[in-house]
Parts: structure tokens; C-alpha cells; sequence
């Protein structure tokens, strides 16, 4: 079997890690993110692979990647993190509409996609502490736009060895996901509102983890810090899964034919998620266009079209909150596959970004942008595309961010012509997101009715009644209520350790 380390995109020198390191550090020293120092090939045929069941294909593609995990440690991964109290009956679902499959990746406990890759990263955790030797207890620093704190919250909470804490923009999420982690129980878990966006609270977060002085100082305190956020290696591997189980379901179920080409949609925000479909891609999943959607903070619709990142720009709310970024951190990871693993551009292109904060595509970057197609929706034209595929495909009802991406993928297919078969990652339950959805499916929506009340309204629409990860919070204590100013964050972390 074929080994794979991990590198720094930053690091010149290409110094190797293997993945327990690099899951354990979350971002390597010099501030880059890990990759792979190979993509590994799927090197077993499609039509077997199909038989799998989501358990067996993820110990296949884990073990892909997690080359110093044993198949025991694999299996102990997986097996504890993919079973029935975790998610329902089927890990995901892919719910069929003409030619377009949405793919739902929210039928975890914190009903969004981050469950996918947060219910499995504590157990990676721990098997990377006890082969790295790491006998400090690990500090988890997590900035969340509103899904990640919540699914990370559910998986490390009570976990021996490791403490949490989350950082989420304060009026920048939805009510029910401010709720969610309000009132997450453990006596390891700490959850602070920041005065400030997501990019404030992720550029602290990464600040803090590559900065030495500071974590010589933690380290004193018998901590280490590591990483949920999507800039750990260990979230992006488990992502990979589902792209390749969708893609052999339609095979199975006669959908494509055998080495069909797909295209895959993704309602993007810190490039995270539809960087998983890139890598299942470089695996060798037959897809066409990786179609990368935003909403009003389209800064990578600007990207893909003209070359150029630009960060200064005016920050929107929007009603799909948890794409409410302007600085998506695993774009870095793509620059560096795209440019020829060269670190040196990719170093450049970060600094341009702190300094004057743009970067530009240099020539063979632009020329990897074939295999990606862009856009973003505004939130009117979300509300309307919510509205399109209820009435169509009556009684279905998708959340906001699966919209963002419905909408641009129409205007894609439309413009281009391009009638393949399309895998719309779905991320979230529209139960997250009432106060946006309701309106756009029911005539009788009222500003004053209540969250639990629009829930149940949803639930009669669309005959999905209403999840656990909703109606408990009805009952559910707030036991976390801080609120800081932005600039306290470091303060905040030192203290809670
Ligand atoms: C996090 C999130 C996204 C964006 O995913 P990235 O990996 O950050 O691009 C989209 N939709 C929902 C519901 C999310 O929670």
C-alpha cells in the first residue's frame, strides 16, 4: 500500500508529517494546512465498490488516506462513529428530482453536514493522541458560522482527554442553531458569542494555533490545541465518503451508467466540503464540473470568474448564515493542488492576502479552473428557489444553503447546456432555518409566530416530521450565554484552559 504523508502548503522544504500528526496539530507551525502527499487512486471497480455499505467505504477511503491507522483503529473509528445513534437509518439520503439528486448529508444529530466528519473526528482524535504519545489534555478550538460549533460540540462533548471550546459570530446564526449550542451539556464544553463575524472569530482561531509563543505558554498548562474546523485534515478525509457512496448509489440504482461522468453542486463557505469533492475527483470518481455556489459573499463566484481573490468587500448577512464567509481557508489547499504543489506561490498568495488582502490566480491555477464552475444566489433567489422545487416536487423542502446551490446549479445547466446528472450536496434540515424557509412554502406565515411553532407548520407541508435536534431544544436549558468583544478571544481561551 501506497503511503501517505502529509505537508505543509506553506513549507518549502516539504517536510512530512504522518496524518496522527497532522490530525492532532490541526495547522502545521509555519500556518499552512496539511495535504496529502499524494492523492491515493480508488483501485477497486466502481460496480463492487457499490455493494459497500456507508461503514465498509469509509474504512476503505479512510484507510486510503490515515496510512499509520491500523485496520483495527479504522474500524474502531468508524464503527463508533457511523451507527444508529448517531444518524438515522441511512447514514445519508439522496433524494431524486429529474436529473438533479440531492444529497443529504443532515440526517446526523445536529441535523447539518458537519455531523458527516465532526461525529468521527474526536475518535481520530484519540487514536492520533495515543499513537503521537501526546499525554497533555487537547484543547479544541472551533470558530463556527453556526453548524460546525454545534456538531462539534455533540462529538466531543464528555470525551476523556480533550476539552472544547467554540467561538460563534453573536446575531450571525439562526435561532435554533444559537439554541443548539446554548444549551449543549458536558463538563467539558464552553461556547462564547463574539461580537464580530466569522472571519473574525476563524482568523483568531487559526492566529492562535500557529502562534508558538503562545502555545509554549498553553503547553505549561499541560494543554496542546487542535482544530475542528475544516482546516483539519481529519474533517476533510470523512467528506470524501459521501461523494463517493452518492455516486455509486446511482450506479446501483441504474441512475448513470458504469464510468459516467457527474457533476457535483456545492453550497460553499470555507471551501471545505466542495474541496472533499475535488479529492474524490483527483481519486478518480468520474465527475465533470465541480460547481462551486455562494451566496451574496460571493468572493469565490469572483474568484473562478476573473482570477482575482478580494476579501475587501462589504460584509452580508444572508439567510444561508453558515456561508456568511469572506475568507475561505481551504481555497489555500486547492491553490497548492491547482499550482503544482507550489508552496513558494502559495506563500505569496497569503501574504498578498494579510497585507492588501487579494491574491491572484497565477496562469497554471487559472488553467485548473476548467474543472470548476461558479455562482452565488442572492437571498431573494433563494427564497424563490425554495419556493420552485416545493411547488415542483411537492412535498419537498430544502434548507437555504441546498438552495444556494440549486438555484446557481440551474443557471449552470441552463446557460451550458449541460444536461448530466447532478449531485446537490443538501447540508442542512430546513428545520434549521425556519424563519427564511416558512415564508417561502406558506401562505399563513406570521413574523410573531414562534420557532417550534413554524417547525410544526413545516412538518404538516412537507409530511417530515419535525427532528429530535428541534423539538428538544423547546425544553433544553441555556447553560452558555457569554458574549465578547472580538478582540478579547485569546484572553477567552487562555482563561477557559
Ligand atoms: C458549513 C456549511 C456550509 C459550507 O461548507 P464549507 O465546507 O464551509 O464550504 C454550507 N451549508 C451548511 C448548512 C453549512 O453548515
Amino acid at each position: 500500500m501506497n503511503k501517505v504523508e502529509y505537508i505543509s502548503t506553506r513549507d518549502n522544504n516539504k517536510n512530512k508529517k504522518s496524518a496522527s500528526e497532522a490530525i492532532i496539530k490541526g495547522i502545521a507551525e509555519d500556518g499552512g494546512l496539511f495535504v496529502p502527499s499524494i492523492f491515493p487512486k480508488i483501485d477497486i471497480d466502481l460496480k463492487e465498490l457499490s455493494s459497500y455499505t456507508y461503514q465498509e467505504l469509509a474504512a476503505y477511503v479512510i484507510g486510503k488516506y490515515f496510512t499509520d491507522f491500523t485496520k483495527e483503529e479504522i474500524e474502531y473509528c468508524v464503527t463508533n462513529a457511523y451507527n444508529p445513534t448517531k444518524f438515522d437509518e441511512e447514514i445519508v439520503g439522496l433524494h431524486h428530482c429529474d436529473n438533479i439528486s440531492y444529497l443529504e448529508l443532515y440526517h446526523g444529530r445536529t441535523i447539518a453536514f458537519k455531523d458527516m466528519a465532526l461525529s468521527i473526528l474526536p475518535y481520530l482524535m484519540k487514536v492520533a493522541a495515543k499513537k503521537c504519545n501526546v499525554k497533555e489534555k487537547i484543547v479544541i478550538l472551533t470558530a463556527t458560522s453556526g453548524d460546525t460549533g454545534k456538531a462539534a460540540l455533540e462529538g466531543f462533548a464528555d470525551v476523556d482527554g480533550i476539552s472544547i471550546i467554540v467561538f460563534y459570530p453573536k446575531g450571525g446564526v439562526s435561532k435554533i442553531q444559537e439554541l443548539q449550542m446554548q444549551t449543549q451539556k458536558g463538563k467539558n464544553v464552553h461556547v462564547i458569542g463574539v461580537k464580530g463575524n466569522f472571519d473574525d472569530a476563524q482568523t483568531a482561531v487559526k492566529k492562535i494555533l500557529s502562534d508558538n509563543d503562545l502555545k509554549a505558554e498553553i503547553l505549561k498548562k499541560n494543554c496542546v490545541l487542535s482544530s475542528a474546523n475544516s482546516i483539519n485534515i481529519g474533517r476533510l478525509v470523512p467528506q470524501i465518503i459521501y461523494y463517493i457512496y452518492a455516486y455509486l448509489q446511482l450506479l446501483k440504482y441504474d441512475k448513470i451508467k458504469k464510468d459516467e461522468k457527474i457533476n457535483i453542486t456545492v453550497p460553499t463557505g470555507n471551501f471545505g466540503n466542495i474541496l472533499a469533492a475535488y479529492y474524490a475527483k483527483r481519486m478518480g470518481l468520474p465527475v465533470h464540473k465541480l460547481v462551486c455556489a455562494s451566496n451574496t459573499n460571493n468572493v469565490l463566484t469572483d474568484f473562478f470568474h476573473l482570477g482575482k481573490y478580494d476579501k475587501k468587500r462589504e460584509f452580508h448577512l444572508t439567510n444561508s448564515p453558515s456561508m456568511d464567509i469572506l475568507v475561505s481557508s481551504n481555497l489555500e489547499r486547492l491553490l497548492y493542488h491547482l499550482s503544482g504543489d507550489d508552496s513558494e506561490y502559495v506563500n505569496l498568495c497569503m501574504n498578498n492576502l494579510n497585507s492588501v488582502g487579494e491574491y491572484s490566480a497565477n496562469e497554471k491555477v487559472k488553467a485548473g479552473f476548467d474543472e470548476f464552475a461558479a455562482g452565488f444566489a442572492t437571498s431573494d433567489e433563494t427564497l424563490s428557489e425554495i419556493k420552485r422545487v416545493f411547488q415542483k416536487y411537492s412535498p419537498y423542502i430544502i434548507d437555504t444553503h441546498t438552495a444556494v446551490a440549486s438555484y446557481v446549479y440551474q443557471v449552470y445547466a441552463d446557460s451550458n447546456k449541460d444536461e448530466r446528472r447532478c449531485i446537490i450536496a443538501s447540508t442542512a434540515s430546513c428545520y434549521k432555518f425556519l424563519r427564511a424557509v416558512c415564508p417561502a412554502v406558506s401562505k399563513h406565515y406570521k413574523e410573531e409566530t414562534d420557532d417550534f411553532e413554524l417547525a410544526d407548520q413545516i412538518s404538516e407541508l412537507s409530511s417530515v416530521p419535525v427532528p429530535n435536534a428541534v423539538s428538544d431544544l423547546k425544553t433544553a436549558k441555556i447553560l452558555h450565554d457569554t458574549v465578547i468583544e472580538k478582540e478579547a478571544i485569546v484572553q477567552a481561551v487562555l482563561e477557559k484552559i
